[in-house]
């Protein structure tokens, strides 16, 4: 059984105070021990973030990380600084970060990988455009991401790798895929996985994205291959967030 994960993902919102104020909240309201409960916070804030949840049961994440320990690159943030900084988690190639910024396979691979060996975990997001779904191609580029991300990692480090599946077409647009559906990808990526790592592919913690809320997250993390949310808008907000913290394992009666 893996410990489920429920991951907040503040993109470019928040600025410290207003982060600080949230995390004050949130620490009132996570009072689970069978979950894990994570934030990733724009990097100005992470130091004041994780100064109040220093102790509790809530981890800090970053949004990215530039793949090299240190170095003339202007306006990028290390592995190394992050590790200083309490950080636990990295989101790596978010689709965000692939469409805006052009960041390719390649170069997310190389993010995956120091993450790991500086003793982080990363969050590998892997999904399909709106255009690739309509044209059936959703197992195959998630395959092709997935496999591409992952190439430089072992058969002992993928056990400290978190992979998230994160429809394009769902992220930030209301519209989530149904747990049905996205129990079908999830399915197939741990198959992937089990091709690609053996039997360990069981406990690799698998999220689902897209437009996550209150409304659908017992049906989500019902599902067998869900092991966890990564969530955009909804975590936001403390009603929201903290009602998606405490689901619980409902399947839909449809
Ligand atoms: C995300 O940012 O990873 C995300 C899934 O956003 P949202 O929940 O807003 O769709």
């Amino acid at each position: 059984m893996t410990r489920p994960l429920i991951a907040g993902n503040w993109k470019m919102y928040k600025t410290p105070s207003e982060a600080e104020e949230f995390a004050l909240e949130l620490k009132k309201v996570t009072t689970y021990n069978d979950r894990d409960v994570l934030v990733c916070p724009p990097f100005p804030a992470l130091a004041c973030v994780r100064k109040i949840l220093d102790g509790t049961n809530i981890y800090i994440g970053a949004q990215n990380v530039y793949p090299a320990k240190e170095g003339a690159y202007t306006g990028e943030v290390s592995p190394v600084m992050l590790k200083d900084a309490g950080v636990h988690y990295v989101i790596c190639g978010h689709s965000e970060r692939r469409q805006i910024f052009g960041e390719t396979d390649d170069f997310i691979s190389k993010k995956v990988k120091i993450v790991v060996e500086y003793g982080m975990i990363p969050i590998l997001c892997i999904g399909e455009t709106l255009q690739q779904n309509e044209a059936g191609e959703t197992f195959k580029v998630v395959e092709q991401q997935l496999r591409e991300g992952l190439k430089d990692i072992s058969g002992v480090e993928i056990t400290n790798v978190v992979i998230a599946y994160e429809p394009v077409w769902a992220i930030g647009t209301g519209k989530n895929a149904t747990p049905q559906q996205a129990q079908i990808v999830h399915a197939f990526i741990r198959k992937t996985l089990k091709e690609m790592f053996g039997d360990v592919a069981a406990d690799i913690r698998i999220l689902y994205g897209g437009s996550v809320k209150p409304e659908n997250i017992d049906e989500l993390m019902a599902e067998i291959d869900i092991n966890g949310v990564l969530v955009g808008g909804a975590s936001l907000k403390i009603d929201s967030f903290s009602r998606i913290i405490g689901f619980n394992k409902v399947r839909s009666l449809m």
